[in-house]
Formats: structure tokens, sequence, C-alpha cells
């Protein structure tokens, strides 16, 4: 056995009584770097954030420091359920960066939410706001659950004890949360007000996405789907289309995917296929948008909606269409089934839906892609309107809100296409090349600390 200051430093020991190196070099001790965040989701975000900066020619050590998150917090945390058992469940939050200012970004209830999953959520969060030229850094979290069997007081439990876990690490000008998938204006009321109540005051800039009567904006329940049309209408007229005579298919019904397709409706494009969790309907004649929101009001999820044939939650993504709209999940559009999409342009409301394996499928087959930095930055960039809004006890008018967002997404627009121009890419790249190389100088200026 070596002897325990065997390849130390002069001076230095080892303590204990050696033979560590030979534990060390045990693979199963080995985490590779970045490792901590080993999942699907990260594996797609760190080969969209390569190829981006392989354009940038972005050195080792500014890939790693602009990758990986900066910090996690994992809650593991008992609840009490409505037939009086406990239940533990785990939660997450990561912030990907401060060097552009507090970080931002949603809180998820779902079966699937990892360690994994928040980090490429966060990064991704990083990466929009610096594509929309916010002054936030990105971040993410949740809890792993099945919201659809939890009841409202349950759902109140989960979220005054998910954000009591989070107290520490969060704040107005720290973290500041926002709804996404399985959360909404109640759930980011009840966190709203389990903070205030931790730190002793009223404090509406602690999240985004609340009611209006709370220190809410006009716009933002709709924002992120309001956000996605414009994006999907601009980018018809790029193509010379019009997005009045076009048919759309929108996997997703919930918060956003509902107000693609209401707003699309209202424009004249026919919505020939929808879906949930529940499965899909398909009608070439057009599905009554109007009948189905009130459909879904009334008996919560799509399943037995009469107004179109019944279709599998898979199986209606290869509807013909012209624009296919992913408002669900992310990894739904994979090396297996993006040969048989028959669309002409995909608007990615989701995060995240697109594998890289489909995206170089879509590239040769010629079908352009919005990329879900752009097209679900509607949501993020009127929570920032939000908050600026609580920073200065001030609030604004809808029309407002409504311009700025219009404007904020065009002009980021106008960034990508002159970035795809230049580097002759596709948007997803172009668009990470803008993000990436803002956050790059915001670092490479504040430099290393101490
Ligand atoms: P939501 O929970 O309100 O809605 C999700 C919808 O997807 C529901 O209709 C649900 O039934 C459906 N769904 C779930 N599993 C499915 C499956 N396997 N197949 C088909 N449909 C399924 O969530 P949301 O807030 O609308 O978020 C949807 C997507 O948009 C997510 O990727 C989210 O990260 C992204 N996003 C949301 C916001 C926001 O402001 N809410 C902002 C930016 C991005």
């Amino acid at each position: 056995m070596d002897s325990p200051s065997a390849n130390q430093p002069d001076g230095m020991e080892r303590r204990g009584t050696g033979g560590w190196d030979s534990v060390l070099e045990t693979e199963a001790y080995h985490v590779t770097p970045g490792g901590e965040w080993r999942s699907e989701l990260w594996r797609v975000a760190v080969t969209q954030f390569n190829q981006a900066a392989d354009l940038l020619g972005l050195g080792a050590d500014a890939r790693a420091r602009l990758l990986e998150p900066r910090r996690a917090l994992v809650a593991n945390f008992p609840i009490r359920r409505d037939s009086g058992e406990m239940q533990s469940l785990t939660g997450y939050r990561v912030q990907h960066t401060f060097a552009l200012g507090p970080t931002k970004g949603g809180v998820r209830y779902a079966p699937g939410v990892s360690l994994g999953e928040c980090a490429a959520l966060a990064l991704w969060m990083s990466l929009k706001c610096a594509l929309l030229g916010l002054p936030f850094g990105g971040a993410k979290g949740g809890v792993r659950c099945d919201p659809n069997r939890l009841s409202p007081a349950e759902m109140e439990r989960i979220t005054r004890r998910f954000a009591s876990e989070l107290v520490p690490v969060i704040g107005p000008d720290q973290d500041i949360p926002a709804p996404d998938m399985a959360t909404g204006e109640q759930e980011m009321s009840w966190f709203m007000d389990t903070y205030s109540q931790h730190v002793g005051h009223p404090t509406p800039g602690i999240v985004t996405g609340k009611p209006i009567v709370l220190g809410g904006t006009e716009g933002r329940k709709a924002a992120t789907g309001l956000g996605a049309t414009i994006c999907a209408e601009a980018m018809m007229g790029r193509l010379g289309r019009d997005i009045a005579t076009s048919r759309v298919t929108i996997q997703g019904f919930g918060n956003v995917g509902s107000v693609i397709a209401k707003e699309l409706y209202e424009r004249g494009a026919t919505v020939v296929a929808l879906c949930d969790v529940t499965g899909g309907i398909v009608n070439p004649e057009g599905i009554d948008v109007d009948e189905a929101l009130s459909w879904v009001a009334e008996n919560r999820f799509l399943r037995g909606f009469p107004g179109g044939a019944e279709a599998t939650r898979g199986g209606m993504l290869e509807t013909p269409c012209d624009v296919l709209v992913p408002a669900a999940l992310e990894c739904q559009i994979t090396a297996e089934n993006a040969s048989r999409l028959d669309c002409g342009l995909i608007v990615e409301a989701a995060n995240g839906p697109t594998t890289p394996e489909a995206d170089e499928i879509l590239a040769e087959r010629g079908i352009p892609i919005v990329p879900d930095l752009l097209a679900n930055a509607g949501g993020v960039t009127v929570s920032y309107f939000e908050w600026a809004q609580d920073q200065q006890r001030y609030s604004w008018q809808a029309e407002e809100i409504t311009a700025r967002l219009r404007s904020h997404l065009e002009a980021a627009m106008e960034r990508i296409a002159e970035a795809a121009d230049r580097f002759d890419v596709g948007w997803r790249k172009a668009g990470q090349a803008v993000a990436i190389a803002r956050v790059a100088e915001a670092a490479r200026l504040r430099s290393v600390y101490p």
C-alpha cells in the first residue's frame, strides 16, 4: 500500500490510513464534471449550447463557466394528503447565472421533474433573458408530483411548503419564480403569501404571474401564448404565407396551448388538431376552439370532446398542417417521428420540444423552426414588466404591455435573423449564439471574484 503522503505536495499529508488513490480511481466513485445535472434534457441543452459555442469559437474555460448552473437547492419535505397520510416529496430550484442580474424562471409540478431537467431549463432561461435583453439570469424549479391527482388543498400545502423551503435562496432582487407547468395565478398567490409571512411584510415582487389584485400585471396570463402567436404570424410573413389561411396543429391545451389556439383561431387560422394529456382531436375542417375551451372548462380535459375524430397524442402530431406548435412537454419531436411530420413550420411554445437528432432531420427536410428561446419568451418578457411594476409600485395599461411585448419580440427576431445570415445557420443556433455571446460578455466584464 502507498504511504499516506505519497503523491502529496511537500509538507502535506493525507489524513487517514492511505489507499485513497485506488478508491478515487474506482469507477463507482468517478463523477464526470457536470455529472450532477445528467438527464436527457441536459444532454439536449448541452448539445445545443456547444453547437452555438462552436460558432462563436468559445474556449473550454468560457464554456465551463457559462454552461454549468451556479447553484441548486434540493429539498425533501413531507406534505399531508387529504386522507391524512403523509407523503414525502422532492423539490428543486436551480439558479443558472447571476451575470446579468437576479435569476428568473418558472416552477413546475410534474412527475418527471428532476435536478437535471431543472438545470437544462434554467440554462435556457438564462439564454432566453439574454436574447430578449432582459436584466435577468435564468432559474427553474419544481416539485416531482402528479398534479392531476392532487386536490386544490393539497396543491396549496405543496406550494406553501415548497415556497418556505426556498425562502433562503429567493427574493425580489435574488431569484423570482413564476408559473410553469401545472402552476398559475393561484399557486403564485400562495407562494407570494408564504414568502411575505416569512419575511414579515407584503412582497409582491417575489413572484410574477400573480393575479392583478396582488400586484400582477395586465397581460401576463396570456403572454406566453400571445408571444408565440406573434412569432408564428411574423415567421409565416417572412415565409410569404398568411397565418389567416394556415392550418395549425397544437400539442398541449394548458396555459400556453389554449391561448395560442384561441389567438390563432381568432386570426382566421384553421386548427386541425389539438391534444392534451388525455389524447388528441383531429378535424381537417377545423376545430371550434371556443367549444373546445368550454368543454375543458367543464370537463377539465379534452377527452370526449365531440368536435373531431379521436387521435393518439403521438399520432396527432403527424396531422398535415402548415404550422405545428408543440406546447406541452420536452423531447416530443425526435429522430423517431421527425421524418413523418407533415408541416411547413414549427413554433416551439414548449421548452425543449425538439431533440438535436430531430433538428438535423428537420434541417435536411427544410422545415424551419422558431426556437423555444424566442417562441415562448413572451412569458418572461411580461414577467419582467410585472416585476418592474412591482419594484416601482406603479401599474401600466394593457395596451402598453402588449406594445412593449411586441417590440421586445420583434427586436429579438431581428437579432436572430441577422445572426442566422451572418453564421449561415438556422434560427436555433443563431438565437443561442446571440444569447451566449451576451452572457459571455457580462461574465467577462464582471471578471472573477476574488
Ligand atoms: P400546463 O400544465 O398549463 O399545460 C400543459 C398541457 O400539456 C396540458 O394541456 C396537458 O394536459 C398537456 N400534456 C401533458 N402531458 C402531455 C403529453 N404527454 N402529451 C400531450 N399533452 C400533454 O403547462 P403550460 O404552462 O401551458 O406549459 C407548457 C409548455 O410551455 C412547457 O414546456 C412550459 O415549460 C412552457 N412554457 C410555459 C410558460 C408559462 O408562462 N406557463 C412560459 C414559457 C414556457
